[in-house]
């Protein structure tokens, strides 16, 4: 299948700068095979240079027209739970702690077809709003014995949509612990079962420090080397989750206590660090550790607002999540990005800090180096996966054309994706998902709703 978009309004990375050239992608099957840029002389209008040539639409399957539109990558949400989308607007205004209670309960009784329905859900929105990768912690294998088959599980979910994920099944406990054990399973059988996909990955996903004994890192972290795989994991998150490591564990902090158990052997993210100290960014920087930001969440729980200054002034890998759509409430990336530009200068007081190009590097570059696809993911470049997004241009948001990535961290909100590819396939069109049917999934998702007794 080979794939043309032609004129359009190209974001490039050159040389480590983000630049809009008009131009066209040409894809051939899953991967972009060339991009052609049409530099445009000085006093030409910039509105008639280079308009494709009828003729260059031959010998192609598809040709997308993105004329008045901004083809770039598309975002990679480096850390969520997309399950959770069922307990959006469920437990909020409450602590961690009590948070985590409430929305445990219900968990417990979510089978995996739930586990299919409510990720289905995230991946709308998702795919609504431009996001066309995503790192997930989920509490449901394809094989769990409620349920199975293709509906069953958060694999599936991915499978089913086209979407492009990275997926954890949480793990908790101590080493030698049976139910910690069975999940630890769960996620190596989930591993097998879809190791042939080349849209459907695994990560390890240990959840927190204040959740897994140092037996059950050290066990995840000799998993991770034996099948060469990476981990994703919860840190330094609260002020709670400080006093009770550093309590339990002769006053360490929660990235200390993770390093003791050598999980940073395995290429990670950290997700949050909300509390991380001067001391603990030098060993994430020694450790190559990407740091996964999710200034919504924390801030809707209370929990104050990450170094992020200090994390790029560190050198360190800085990538973007939502977390889950229970402590957020949304998987809108543009919000998350408005949010991590604005927070920071907000709390730093500088209007400098974290800038529009920082945030959009965050959220396409950064999130593909955390997951060891740099040049594959998060650019548009000859040799890169055809993951891309298309934006209308002729929306208030994007006018004047002043500066269109400022536009796209500040202005827009999402509405403006039109449409979208995921390995070389278009899953959204003019705003019309093709792969499955949107409204099904509203159904299923308010009849779990309803099934578990959610609504107020
Ligand atoms: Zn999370």
């Amino acid at each position: 299948m080979k794939t043309l978009i032609k004129n359009g309004e190209v974001l490039l990375s050159e040389d480590g700068k983000l630049v809009v050239k008009r131009g066209d992608v040409v894809i051939d099957g899953t991967i972009i095979q060339e991009v052609r840029v049409r530099e445009i002389a000085v006093g030409e209008d910039s509105d008639n240079v280079g308009a494709t040539k009828e003729n260059d639409d031959v010998g192609f399957d598809k040709v997308i027209d993105a004329t008045g539109t901004l083809v770039m990558p598309g975002l990679i949400n480096a850390h969520t739970h997309a399950y959770m989308s069922l307990f959006r607007n469920y437990a909020d205004d409450m602590e961690l702690f009590d948070w985590l209670d409430k929305v445990d309960a219900i968990e417990d009784q979510m089978t995996g077809e739930d586990c299919y329905w409510t990720t289905m859900l995230s991946i709308v929105e998702m795919i609504k709003t431009g996001t066309t990768c995503f790192v997930d912690m989920y509490i449901r294998p394809s094989v769990d014995g409620v349920k199975t088959g293709p509906k069953g599980s958060v694999a599936g979910a991915v499978n089913d949509s086209g979407m492009r994920a990275y997926l954890g099944r949480g793990v908790v406990g101590e080493d030698g612990d049976e139910s910690s054990l069975r999940r630890l399973n769960e996620f190596l059988m989930d591993y097998e079962l879809h190791k042939g996909s080349d849209r459907i990955k695994f990560i390890l996903a240990p959840h927190a420090p204040y959740t897994c004994e140092q037996s059950m890192l050290k066990l995840v972290r000799d998993t991770g080397v034996k099948n060469d795989l990476m981990a994703m994991i919860h840190i330094s998150e609260s002020d709670s989750e400080m006093k009770v490591i550093a309590e339990k564990y002769d006053g360490m902090t929660p990235v200390e206590y993770v390093a003791k158990s050598g999980l940073f052997d395995l290429p990670t993210i950290a997700a949050h660090l909300v509390k991380a100290t001067d001391e603990d960014i030098k060993l994430l920087k020694e450790k190559n550790v990407s740091v996964a930001i999710n200034p919504r969440s924390n801030m809707k729980l209370g929990n104050g607002f990450a170094p992020v200054q200090k994390f790029i002034d560190a050198g360190l890998n800085v990538c973007l999540g939502t977390d889950g759509s229970g402590s957020n409430n949304t998987q809108n990336m543009f919000q998350e990005m408005q949010f991590a530009s604005l927070v920071y200068k907000g709390s730093e007081r500088q209007a400098k800090c974290v800038d529009a190009r920082e945030v959009v590097k965050f959220a396409t570059l950064g999130g593909a180096k955390a997951l060891g696809m740099d040049g594959k993911l998060g650019v548009i470049k000859e040799g890169a996966l055809a993951d891309i997004i298309l934006l209308d241009l002729n929306v208030p948001e994007f006018v004047p054309r002043n500066d269109i990535v400022s536009a796209f961290c500040y202005s827009a909100n999402g509405s403006e994706v039109k449409t979208m590819l995921i390995n070389g396939d278009v899953v959204m069109e003019d705003r019309k998902i093709t792969k499955f049917d949107e409204e099904e999934v509203y159904e299923e998702c308010n009849k779990i709703a309803n099934r578990l007794g959610m609504e107020k």
